[in-house]
């Protein structure tokens, strides 16, 4: 029998719900789960290493990778582009492995014409008002920038739609369970698993 394949779980959900909180989150537990680290044009923050937080690039070698057909998807955001290197993720679930994507909406959609088979993980905020006051609180936005991110985060939410499960940010640890137990379950699914055991009835 071919190994069984890892799981593509793709964590997105509206800008400034947590995605990345709570990925960080569940990166520092010890589960099987692998990272995609996204490619992008952004300059590093703060803290961030090169690899790890993301592959930061110049605009012309993300072009180059865009036109090799390097990125699973990719996606323009606030004026820098953001992918995901293709060969990790397949290489990845290839070996059994599972790999977790947290993306913005767009990119998740983009994914789920290539992989149908993903879990797609769609992360929610506990309510319009929490949402504007993380967007808010993210820096130093005029009113007519935070009213713009909060109609584009209602359209971003209406896509929950195409997403297997939804999972609610009201606390980052809550949050990292509910993905635990989708993953958990995401194993226990028959279609994974009937020609296992098939073949286990037969041998007898
Ligand atoms: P940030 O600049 O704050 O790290 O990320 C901005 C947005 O880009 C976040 O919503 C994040 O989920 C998204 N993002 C990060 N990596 C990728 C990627 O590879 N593809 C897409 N489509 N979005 C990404």
């Amino acid at each position: 029998m071919d190994k069984e394949k890892g799981l593509l779980i793709v964590l997105s959900g509206p800008a400034g719900v947590g995605k990345g909180t709570v990925c960080g989150a569940l990166r520092q537990q010890d589960t099987d789960i692998q990272y995609s680290v996204s490619a992008t044009t952004r300059k590093p923050r703060q803290g961030e290493v090169d690899g790890v937080n993301y592959f930061f690039k110049e605009k012309e070698h993300f072009e180059e990778m865009i036109k090799n057909d390097q990125l699973l998807e990719w996606a323009e955001y606030v004026g820098n582009y953001y992918g995901t290197p293709v060969d990790y993720v397949r290489e990845t679930i290839n070996k059994g492995q599972d790999i977790i994507l947290e993306i913005e909406v767009q990119g998740a959609l983009k994914v789920r014409e290539r992989f149908p088979e993903g879990v797609f993980i769609f992360l929610m905020p506990p309510s319009l008002a929490e949402l504007r006051s993380r967007i808010v609180g993210r820096g130093t936005e005029t009113e007519e920038i935070i009213n713009k991110r909060m109609t584009v985060a209602k359209e971003e939410i209406d896509m929950m739609k195409r997403y297997d499960y939804v999972v609610e940010n009201d606390e980052v640890h809550l949050a990292v369970e509910r993905i635990k137990a989708i993953v958990t379950a995401e194993h226990c699914k028959r279609e994974r698993l009937i020609e296992k055991y098939t073949q286990l009835v037969e041998v007898q």
